[in-house]
């Protein structure tokens, strides 16, 4: 009876562990351009930090790799939109990469602005990973300001399935890609990290930070839903990038463009 009951503890504990029965999926990181522009910097700090009224601003997509399977993290603007709008879609960018939208398992998103859910409707079969109360607010019937719910036509009317998530997300299960809380700029604001065999774990911020100096200074600018919230998810960002040595990326800061490989390279 006892040997059984060994044999049926260790057999549910390899069960809770299969990332170790199975060889290690591949992953790569490829940043893709989806837009550019300037922005008045004086909007981003709710206590007048910022004087420069024409600061550039890069708007990033980013695919992941894992196995045989895609991510796409954050779409851009649409193409055409307005002037920062990327002259590249991102179903031509995919092309480039040799990936067809079939093969995008998931599409996950930071957060519901315009600047990251305009391509949505490049990946329809994807799985929409989206934050529980940012979907909350996207299906309600009256949605925050801000939200860019035309974008999600496909997935509100039940064309695509969707994941709310109102906890962090191990998305393929095996700790490498992991989608994280981070509210605060909306209500259901997520990071993604990505752990990477060569380069090491990479957190891509979404709009938690929208340029150096706001990481660094634990700047809130005045239009984010919540002060407080922004800065919690500040602090478990900074304790993530030192217990974890990552490179920490803001995606809309041109300067850290070039921590990732040049487009179509990824990195691995
Ligand atoms: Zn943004």
């Amino acid at each position: 009876m006892k040997t059984t009951l060994r044999a049926a503890l260790a057999a549910a504990l390899l069960a809770s562990l299969p990332a170790l029965a199975q060889p290690a999926a591949e992953v790569t990181l490829t940043r893709l351009e989806c837009g550019s522009g300037v922005n008045d910097q004086r909007r981003f700090s709710d206590v007048f930090a910022y004087t420069e009224p024409k600061m550039p601003f890069t708007y990033s997509c980013y695919v992941i790799k894992h196995g045989d399977d895609y991510m796409v993290w954050d779409t851009g603007f649409a193409p055409g939109t307005n002037p920062s709008a990327p002259k590249v879609s991102l179903g031509d960018q995919l092309a480039q990469m040799k990936v067809k939208p079939e093969q995008v398992k998931f599409v996950g998103i930071s957060h519901f602005h315009a600047d990251h859910t305009g391509q949505l409707n490049t990946v329809p079969g994807a799985t929409l990973l989206i934050g529980a109360k940012e979907w909350a607010e996207i299906t309600a019937a009256k949605p925050m300001a801000g939200a860019n719910v035309a974008g999600f036509t496909h997935w509100i009317s039940g064309g695509g399935k969707v994941e709310p998530q109102a906890l962090d997300k191990d998305v393929f299960g095996d700790g490498t890609v992991m989608i994280l809380r981070t509210p605060g700029h909306t209500p259901g604001h997520q990071s993604l990290l990505v752990r990477l065999k060569d380069k090491g774990p990479v957190v891509l911020l979404g709009d938690l930070a929208h340029f150096h100096e706001n990481y660094q200074n634990n700047g809130v600018p005045g239009f984010n839903y919540d002060r407080a919230e922004t800065l919690a998810s500040l602090d478990r960002v900074k304790q993530i990038e030192k217990n974890l040595k990552a490179t920490v990326i803001v995606q809309h800061d041109p300067r850290d463009i070039g921590k990732l490989p040049a487009f179509p390279a990824s990195a691995k």
